[in-house]
């Protein structure tokens, strides 16, 4: 039997702090990263220790 040895994390998203908008397509851990809102044009500052809940 063959074994998988990475796990990949797809579809991180989360909610934009101005606007409450959902963003997606991060295909790394966004934490302590900055980015743009698609929505609302506003920046935002993902918390560093922000963690990636799993459904
Ligand atoms: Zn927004």
């Amino acid at each position: 039997m063959k074994i998988v040895t990475e796990l990949y994390a797809r579809n991180v998203l989360l909610y934009c702090p101005h606007c409450g908008n959902e963003e997606d397509g991060f295909v790394v851990n966004p934490a302590g990263l900055e980015f743009t809102c698609d929505h609302c044009n506003k920046p935002y500052k993902v918390h560093s220790e922000a963690d990636i809940e799993h459904k």
